[in-house]
């Protein structure tokens, strides 16, 4: 991405390498806090996807040290950080539950959040079923490892299918909220399903999901006729007027150098390294 690119400029971007943040991310689950109260009580957190870690950062600063137990996972190794256990791992993969567990000895988590995306192919079906999928994954790890009452975010994408999956996260959780933190392009469809007091339901089972009604056709049982109802849920727009808008192009306050700041954290394996690799020992052709 260019020095000029709309990422470059944007102020989240700046100001999350002014304070240490790896990721422009970190003021999505801060602002997701403040309206949510999510962090309240909670000691022990499963960030998927956390890669490069600015939701674990934000985690393991504003929880209580001595208490609480951050386990980071994503498919791309996330470089070290204090008060956080990473894990390399896929979410999609069995295993992967499995060794969260372990690492919270058996422990139920009170808080599950998931920033989740694929890498796009720019074949808009296939994205948003890749999309959807790891949803499902960060779901079906919600649920089996989440405490009573303990709650989950997932980043989603308000896409046609977007009601049904309202209706069916409403049969696992007391409150569903779609929240799009200030910090989220309006320009996006991004945003984020909070979801709110988790209870176990009898008879669900993951693959009851349905996320689209286009691309998972099922047939019909009892429990899944409720799960072919649509609903809207209360739409937030969250942190208040006073804060950056993410679509909107600022100055530089007065007192800042207009210099490139540098990453806050290098990517840990991008997917240059190779040929950087290559070009080190002259075999690069
Ligand atoms: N929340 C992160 C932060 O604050 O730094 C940013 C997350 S980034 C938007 C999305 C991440 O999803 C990427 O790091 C990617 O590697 C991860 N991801 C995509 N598919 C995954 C999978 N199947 N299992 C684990 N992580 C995955």
């Amino acid at each position: 991405m260019g020095k000029c690119s709309k990422d470059k400029r944007d102020l989240y971007y700046r100001k999350a390498k002014e304070q240490g943040w790896r990721a422009r991310s970190a003021f999505k689950l801060i602002q997701l806090d403040s309206e949510f109260h999510l962090f309240e009580g909670v000691k022990r957190v499963v960030d998927l996807c956390a890669a490069p870690g600015s939701w674990s950062q934000v985690l393991s600063q504003t929880l209580p040290p001595d208490s609480a137990t951050v386990v980071s996972v994503d498919l791309q190794p996330i470089a070290p950080l204090p008060g956080v256990i990473t894990l390399q791992a896929d979410i999609t993969h069995p295993s992967t539950l499995t060794n969260i567990l372990n690492l919270f000895g058996g422990e139920p988590a009170d808080f599950v959040c998931s920033d989740g995306a694929p890498d796009v192919t720019g074949l808009h079906d296939l994205d948003e079923y890749i999309q959807g999928q790891l949803l499902l994954s960060a779901l079906i790890l919600a649920t089996n490892l989440l405490k009573e009452g303990g709650s989950f975010v997932a980043k989603i994408f308000r896409g046609r299918d977007v009601d049904l999956l309202y209706s069916q996260l409403a049969l696992l959780f007391d409150q569903v909220t779609c929240a799009k933190p200030r910090s989220s392009r309006a320009s996006s469809l991004e945003a984020f399903i909070v979801c709110q007091g988790y209870r176990q339901r009898p008879g669900w089972r993951p693959d009851s999901l349905k996320l689209s009604s286009a691309i998972v056709p099922r047939p019909l049982t009892s429990i899944d006729d409720a799960i072919e109802e649509r609903a809207i849920a209360p739409f937030i727009a969250c942190g208040d007027l006073s804060e950056y808008d993410a679509d909107a192009t600022y100055a530089l306050e007065e007192h800042v150098k207009a210099v490139s700041l540098e990453p806050v954290q290098k990517p840990t394996a991008p997917p240059y390294k190779t040929a950087l690799e290559k070009k080190r020992n002259g075999t690069l052709r």
